[in-house]
């Protein structure tokens, strides 16, 4: 029987969730926003459910940190941002009382800084030689850019591109098969405009544009998650992106078992069973279902060998890609720097420097240097004490008055998170084809998480939240 389609699943959401099994075992597998919302609905429906978490904290891949910092700044080492678009976070918000402000990511002081000058976006004409534009685009901006490369062909390529929900057209899934840059070099954009391009491309910065997905993309940019078309509608969460999960973690709090690695996930015709360190030994438990949410490069680690998998599971658990992303964030004395919301694209190795607390007088600020791909990969090799000192060298030259200004830093490398291994999904040239599989339950074994989204593009808490609700149909469905 086909699975819920994503439109199923959101008008599930919106209409009444079905009900479940009261006094069925099920055991939840991490404790990210997708196992939280999972096991907390489970829970108000009477379901004996159990989360066995790696880490000692809920939470996954939203996490701010506040230690070490002064004066209660924080930084986010993982999500930031939400849209009034995100429908299912928007609403766990609401229901669990937690606010939002305006974000940080719109109304920026955004410019380019390469070969050692600042380029406003809609000055890079002035630039032209440098940087290399062919002719006919040095009387644009990178907006103009943007338009003739991206969004009007994108256009052409059929309205499916921009539905609400994603059902991929044979002609969308042709573009499946060639990369951003390809697509992009057809399209006739220089090296020069791609370059310039892609900060606007949020999630596929890093060198990556040779192997993303040119349908991931093409989905990505028409729709409102992105950040060349960012409305007045994007928000953080107030006082730090972990309070969602903190408050979906404490209405089950007596249900989560943290520091409870999974090593070994199996199943017979009569149940599943999940074995896991408790204090340092092994112990195994047998259920009735096992929600998996635990991000693949981080079950390639678990043995699988008896769970019954079909070859194309093992296949997409072994290739789906994850984005390397190492952020620095370094306290500053004070703002020593012009822009009222500093924000740079550089072609340095710290890649984008941000004012991590735009909104904040101060005096104190943090700054952010947020790294991907090789960089990021390269950074994440460095001892925390060699990435500070290596990202402080890279922006004196940047911002004058770094070093003089620097009181304290710390840093997260996702790639080292050991039960994360990687920021988000990072859709590769074939990924629609692992789509299906990496979704799909098995016997008793069910997937959520942001990489089995049913959008292209996971890496967002929306989707890892919708993935929650489609394995509860699932669930439910049997
Ligand atoms: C740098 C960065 C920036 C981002 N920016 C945004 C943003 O602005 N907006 C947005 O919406 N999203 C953003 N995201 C994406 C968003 O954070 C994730 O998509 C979402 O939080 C994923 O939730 P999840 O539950 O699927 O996975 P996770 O949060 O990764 O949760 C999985 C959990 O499983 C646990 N686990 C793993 N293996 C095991 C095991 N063997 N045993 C037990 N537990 C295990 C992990 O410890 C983890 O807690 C960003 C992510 C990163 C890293």
């Amino acid at each position: 029987m086909p699975g819920p389609t994503q439109r199923d699943v959101r008008n599930a959401f919106d209409g009444g969730l079905p009900p479940q099994r009261a006094g069925e075992r099920v055991i939840v597998v991490g404790a990210g926003l997708a196992g939280l919302a999972t096991a907390y609905e489970l829970r108000r429906q009477g379901v004996d459910v159990i989360v066995l978490e790696a880490s000692d904290r809920p939470g996954g891949r939203t996490w701010t940190f506040r230690y070490p910092f002064a004066d209660d700044l924080h930084a986010e080492a993982g999500a930031m941002t939400v849209t009034d678009h995100c429908h299912y976070t928007m609403r766990y918000l609401r229901e669990m009382g937690v606010d939002t402000e305006p974000s940080d990511l719109v109304d920026t002081d955004f410019a380019y800084y390469r070969n050692g000058i600042r380029i406003r976006p809609d000055r890079i004409g002035d630039h032209a030689e440098t940087l290399g534009l062919h002719p006919d685009e040095r009387d644009r901006t990178v907006a103009d850019l943007i338009a003739g490369y991206v969004t009007k062909p994108n256009e052409e390529l059929g309205p499916e591109l921009a539905e609400p929900f994603w059902t991929p057209a044979p002609r969308l899934l042709a573009l499946d098969r060639i990369s951003v840059r390809r697509i992009l070099e057809q399209r006739g954009a220089s090296a020069a405009a791609i370059d310039l391009m892609e900060p606007m491309f949020l999630e596929m910065r890093g060198g990556e544009l040779e192997s993303a997905s040119a349908m991931a993309w093409a989905r990505y940019e028409s729709g409102p998650r992105s950040f060349s078309t960012a409305d007045g509608g994007w928000h953080k969460i107030a006082g730090g992106t972990d309070r969602l999960a903190r408050a979906l973690a404490d209405r089950i709090k007596d249900r989560i078992h943290y520091r409870s690695p999974v090593v070994r996930i199996a199943q017979t015709a009569d149940e599943a069973q999940v074995t896991y360190l408790d204090r340092n030994r092994l112990r195994t438990l047998g259920v009735d279902r096992v929600v998996v949410t635990a991000p693949f490069s981080s079950l390639r680690r678990v043995n699988l060998s008896q769970a019954g998998l079909p070859a194309a599971k093992h296949a997409a658990i072994r290739r789906l890609r994850y984005a390397s992303v190492l952020r620095v964030f370094l306290q500053m004395r004070t703002k020593f720097w012009p822009e009222q919301r500093l924000m740079l694209s550089t072609d340095t190795p710290i890649r984008t420097v941000r004012d991590a607390t735009p909104r904040l007088r101060g005096p104190r600020k943090i700054v952010e240097c947020w790294l991907t791909g090789w960089p990021a990969q390269a950074a994440a090799a460095m001892s925390p004490e060699e990435r500070i000192d290596f990202a402080l060298g890279e922006l004196e030259p940047i911002l004058p008055g770094a070093r003089a200004n620097f009181e304290l830093g710390t840093s997260i490398a996702w790639d080292n998170e050991p039960y994360i291994g990687g920021a988000y999904l990072l859709p590769e040239t074939g990924h629609g084809e692992l789509m299906a599989h990496t979704a799909a339950p098995v016997g008793r074994l069910h997937f959520a998480g942001e990489h089995t989204a049913f959008e292209p593009n996971g890496g967002s808490m929306n989707y890892a939240l919708e993935s929650a609700v489609r394995v509860l149909l699932e669930l439910s469905d049997r």
